[in-house]
């Protein structure tokens, strides 16, 4: 069995968070700190530690990422200024919470999406 996370707790309601959606495969809360107006973390309700980690048979978790950001961005209302959708993938990617999740972040212009001068 996987190992417990921080976000596992969240999902079982043993961490106190802002939840905004959950079903039966994703639970969706408000960033502890937020980097736009609009930032929420959506979690698959497994454990996946990092979009390393997928398999085939997470399939239609990883497709509901997309449509409760995508629901959440209208109740946000932000579905048509914009907004941007982040998996931070281990070390490199800069990922500190080891259980896959999607950033949506919103509500002003993110800029541009990668620093292109970093080496
Ligand atoms: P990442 O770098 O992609 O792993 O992002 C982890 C995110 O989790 C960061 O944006 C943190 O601010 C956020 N975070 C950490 N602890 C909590 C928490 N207890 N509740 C909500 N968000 C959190």
């Amino acid at each position: 069995m996987a190992v417990e996370t921080l976000f596992s707790k969240i999902i079982q309601g043993e961490i106190p968070a802002d939840i905004v959606f959950q079903d039966d495969l994703v639970t969706a809360f408000r960033d502890i700190n937020p980097a736009a107006p609009t930032h929420i973390l959506i979690v698959p309700n497994k454990i996946i530690p990092t979009a390393a980690d997928v398999l085939p048979e997470d399939e239609q978790a990883m497709g509901r990422l997309f449509t409760v950001a995508r629901k959440l961005a209208e109740q946000e209302g932000i579905d048509q200024s914009g907004y941007r959708l982040v998996v931070n993938c281990k070390e490199d990617g800069r990922q500190e919470v080891m259980h896959l999740h999607m950033h949506l972040y919103g509500g002003r212009d993110l800029g541009s999406p990668l620093l292109r001068n970093a080496k």
